[in-house]
């Protein structure tokens, strides 16, 4: 096999101060879908990630906790690796900065810094921001608080060691200019850029008013800045001082990952470090944008963290890394809610690939016994479904490739689509009724040759997603083992045997309408959290009511007006309603099973006297009743015709 090349991709190592939330598991989660998907194109991967734990706040944690930092550290990065296991993040080493290999590396940093003339002993005074880590002159600060964290800062006055950043600050600009992949986003890159331009302070890089570090090696008194120490993490993983070949393969970086609060220490510290080493600098740092609950940031002091364990145990974790990589456009903000990760199980995991999977299998083993056939002449129907599977291949590369990943699976999804599309086009059902044999054969043939392409670009996203595609067409080849290769058109031998399997999503039975916030209470934040309005009830618990109780709803006859979509929800459609000379607005999670167009003039039944609530922001003034199953939905309609405002009861 020849040399693909290697990549080298890091997360952030992460902080131990707290249970890490699925802001965490959302870099963690990109990380090991762009490693799986070079490894899946024959490249040598070094997927590093790890834990930073030392510096003034874990001190000032443990301390109050009456326990030893480094039995602090120890218990929370035990939860850091159970929680990667659980999200099959593939990663090949784990650096804890508290490791000999890793405390060996930063000193030597240090050393070879001093001895060059880079590092030098001053004493510092100013201001200092203990949860960020981060030093700060007086005239970037923010009414007197840290400009990043918006916290109060603490006056410091200490000897320290210097970092002469200011020396290679044009250097810095001249790289960023030269190489425009170096720092992405753009707009990340611009911030940069302005910061660097409204001047760089030397660096204070030492301690002395805590012990939980590592020591400076010149001088023990000292221990090193936490920031100089964490960065340098990513030479430690590298095998840095300790395999030179391993060094000499693995380095520079081909992206490091980070949130966009941590792009500053990585192109700017971080760069200059590498400088000062004469070491060659990484190739992209990528600043992700933050994981939204609601309008603010996740973080533990507003008690709206979603712990990530929680998730995948109720809803698997494929669902939820297919949630965090297909919701939010790689590099902004994105917003996490319950409502929406269910739609998307609902929506794409359940309908569109469960179900593609699941009549494809069922139809193989009622035709053909279990037995994939040989396909016989193609139409122009193949021929497109054929072409459209190369496309796509090639997309999800180009997409990775350029850091899209939510882009990648969109095009995944449109492949999905289309298959779907081409059994209702080819109607295997009436081929086996008019016994139309070779022409079933083509079609079944390549409904499996179709799923074995999509487990083949699914299973870097999704691996036990594509394992279990791979099981249930009873492909014996071990799928780890498949490259980029494997992708092109034909691969699937007629005779291989499938296998009848549970459904790979089963659809999660909530209904759309009941995360919605009571416009008459606008500011209940409790249930704006969705957890308290979403409970899950089976119909046969339900409770027996009174014919009074069921007196309290008005049940009425309405017709649908207008239709249109809500933008940014696609189960969703907007209908204006009249009911006897009445006209109102309601939403309805229908837009899967209706068409806005095929709506208007229907007569339906809704529930009149509903409390008004908002759907994603729209108005919905009343509900409308449909039966439904797993895949399919049906409108409540009457069966003559009657004047709307018509009672129903
Ligand atoms: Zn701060």
């Amino acid at each position: 096999m020849g040399d693909k090349g290697k990549y080298y991709i890091t997360t952030p190592i992460y902080y131990p101060s707290d249970k890490l939330h699925i802001g965490h598991a959302y870099t963690s989660t990109i990380a090991d879908s762009i490693a799986r998907w070079h490894r899946f194109n024959g490249k040598d991967v070094l997927f590093l990630t790890g834990s930073d734990e030392h510096g003034q706040k874990i001190e000032r944690i443990a301390t109050s906790l009456g326990v030893e930092p480094k039995a602090y550290v120890d218990r929370i990065v035990g939860t850091f690796k159970t929680l990667w296991d659980k999200y099959d993040i593939s990663y090949d080493d784990f650096v804890r900065t508290t490791e000999d290999r890793h405390h060996k590396v930063v000193q030597e940093v240090f050393r070879r810094i001093y001895a060059k003339g880079d590092i030098y002993k001053d004493t510092y005074e100013g201001w200092y921001c203990t949860p960020c880590e981060a030093f700060w002159l007086e005239n970037k600060l923010v009414d007197g608080r840290c400009p990043d964290c918006g916290r109060p800062v603490e006056l410091v006055k200490e000897e320290s060691y210097f970092f002469r950043q200011s020396k290679y600050a044009d250097r810095l600009l001249q790289h960023i200019e030269n190489n425009p992949e170096f720092i992405r986003p753009e707009s990340r890159r611009n911030e940069m850029v302005n910061f660097i331009k409204s001047g760089l302070e030397d660096l204070c890089v030492s301690r002395t008013t805590f012990d939980w570090g590592i020591p400076v090696p010149i001088d023990e008194g000292h221990v090193i800045y936490v920031w100089f120490d964490a960065l340098t993490n990513y030479l430690t993983g590298a095998g840095f001082l300790d395999d030179d070949a391993a060094f000499d393969r693995y380095w520079p970086a081909d992206l490091h990952l980070v949130g966009k609060e941590i792009v500053r220490f990585h192109t700017i510290i971080w760069p200059i470090i590498l400088m000062a080493l004469d070491l060659p600098l990484p190739k992209t740092v990528f600043g992700h944008g933050w994981l939204l609950f609601g309008q603010d940031k996740m973080s533990k002091s507003k008690g709206n963290v979603v712990d990530p364990m929680e998730l995948a145990d109720e809803f698997g974790v494929d669902a939820v890394r297919y949630f965090l990589l297909r919701e939010i456009s790689f590099g902004q903000d994105g917003s996490f809610t319950r409502q929406a990760l269910i739609d998307r199980v609902n929506a794409d995991l359940a309908n569109d690939l469960g179900n593609l999977l699941h009549r494809s299998v069922a139809m193989i083993l009622r035709y053909r016994d279990g037995v994939i056939p040989e396909t016989g002449p193609l139409t122009k129907l193949e021929k497109e479904v054929q072409e459209l599977a190369g496309i796509t291949a090639r997309e999800v590369g180009r997409h990775i490739e350029a850091l899209e990943l939510n882009a990648a699976l969109s095009a995944i999804w449109r492949l999905v689509g289309r298959a779907n599309k081409y059994i209702d086009e080819a109607e295997p059902w009436s081929l086996n009724k008019a016994g139309n044999s070779q022409r079933l054969d083509t079609v079944l043939y390549h409904l499996g040759e179709i799923l074995r392409i999509l487990a083949l670009l699914i299973k870097s996203f999704l691996p036990t997603t594509g394992s279990k595609i791979w099981a249930q067409l009873g492909i014996g080849d071990d799928l780890e083992l498949t490259t980029f290769a494997d992708t092109r058109w034909g691969g699937l031998k007629p005779g291989t045997r499938v296998k009848k399997g549970d459904p790979i999503f089963p659809r999660i039975e909530i209904d759309a309408v009941n995360e919605v916030e009571d416009v008459a209470a606008p500011d209940n934040r409790q249930k704006a959290g969705g957890e308290e309005s979403m409970e899950k009830v089976a119909s046969s618990d339900k409770p027996l009511v009174s014919i009074d109780d069921f007196a309290k709803l008005d049940l009425r006859v309405a017709k649908i007006k207008a239709a249109e979509p809500v933008s940014g929800a696609d189960r969703l459609l907007k209908l204006q309603i009249e009911i006897g000379d009445e006209e109102r607005q309601i939403v309805a999670g229908i837009a899967q099973h209706y068409q806005p167009d095929e709506l208007v003039g229907k007569q339906i039944v809704v529930v009149a006297n509903l409390k008004p609530a908002k759907v994603r922001g729209v108005v919905s003034e009343g509900m409308l009743l449909a039966a439904s199953t797993a895949d399919n939905l049906s409108l409540v309609t009457i069966e003559k015709d009657l004047p709307s405002g018509a009672r129903v009861k």
